[in-house]
């Protein structure tokens, strides 16, 4: 440094604090992202058979997230069609698992959600989506609708934070019975709880029957009894429907339509129409375990939402 003049070295002494500053700068909000991944423990469980380098990446395609954000609703408009995501199980699947395609890893749902929020889309519920179709409500432009169907302990351990992070709501299709399943099912209290983080609850019966296949008493007992039973366990609406396998028929449908329910969800596949004639038969897109949320977002671009 000898041979500098003083008010030289002056400006090089300053570049340095800058540069020492911003330095620090990034350490902290590195460690705060770290300090801030509210994923739940069985998420990290299952984040140990990932690689570093996959988690990596996958941190580099995640959305920051402001937890305190609060959803773009977005405006009234002519009614457009919308996609109903469909998830079972959102954890991984045990050994032997009969249906293995019905789990959806915590981590794979996370980044799911994190791809569909990337790509600009918000999380509503069905009901928002009839009101914007029939009563002039708003919508986000990229409005998507996330259903998960039965009622498993998982929805709350584990789709419910990734959610809840986002400020998105889920739409429950809950199987009555499964309230009483100690190991797999919902609590009535993890319901209540959904509720106030935001949840819609709908009716997916009582005893998860192929609906096209029981007698009238059956039919009536699934369909008008579950909405009740649900209306005066939790004290919500419960004006939508979820056929259970997305078995139905015209007696199921006329069923679903005698109880008072403003539609119902199937398992056909395609973005929901607001049309008249396809209230009692919406499709969905069923999202299976093992898709990336970048497939997940091109499939909605294909569908057009
Ligand atoms: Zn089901």
């Amino acid at each position: 440094m000898s041979g500098v003049p003083p008010h030289i070295l002056r400006r090089r002494i300053v570049a340095l604090l800058v540069l020492a500053a911003a330095l620090a700068l990034v350490v902290v909000v590195v460690t705060q992202v770290k300090g801030g991944d509210d994923a739940p423990a069985g998420a990290n469980a299952s984040a140990t058979r990932t690689t570093a380098a996959a988690r990596r990446a996958a941190a580099r395609r995640a959305a920051p997230v402001d937890p305190t954000a609060r959803r773009d609703m977005g405006r009234p408009g002519p009614a457009r069609p919308v996609p109903i995501l469909m998830y079972h199980v959102t954890t991984d699947p045990p050994a032997n698992a009969p249906f293995p395609d019905l789990y959806v890893r915590a981590s794979e749902f996370q980044e799911q959600m994190d791809a569909l929020h990337a790509a600009g889309y918000v999380g509503v519920t069905l009901q928002e989506v009839w009101d914007f179709w029939h009563r002039g409500g708003p919508l986000p432009a990229r409005a998507v609708v996330i259903s998960v169907d039965d009622g498993y302990h998982s929805n709350f351990a584990y789709a419910a934070p990734v959610l809840r992070r986002l400020g998105w709501p889920g739409t429950l299709n809950l199987k009555v019975g499964n309230l009483h399943e100690p190991t797999y099912g919902l609590t009535p209290g993890q319901v209540r709880a959904l509720i106030a983080a935001g949840w819609e609850v709908d009716s997916h019966t009582i005893d998860h029957p192929d609906l096209t296949t029981v007698d009238a008493a059956q039919l009536e007992r699934e369909v008008a009894q579950s909405r009740r039973r649900l209306q005066r366990a939790f004290g919500v609406p419960v004006n939508f429907f979820c056929y259970p396998a997305g078995r139905y028929d015209d007696a199921v449908v006329a069923a679903v339509e005698r109880a008072g329910y403003l539609a119902a969800t199937t398992v056909n596949p395609g973005l929901a129409s607001p049309d008249e004639g396809d209230r009692f038969v919406l499709d969905r897109v069923r999202v299976n375990a093992g898709v990336s949320g970048a497939t997940l977002v091109s499939q909605l671009a294909g569908l057009g939402a």
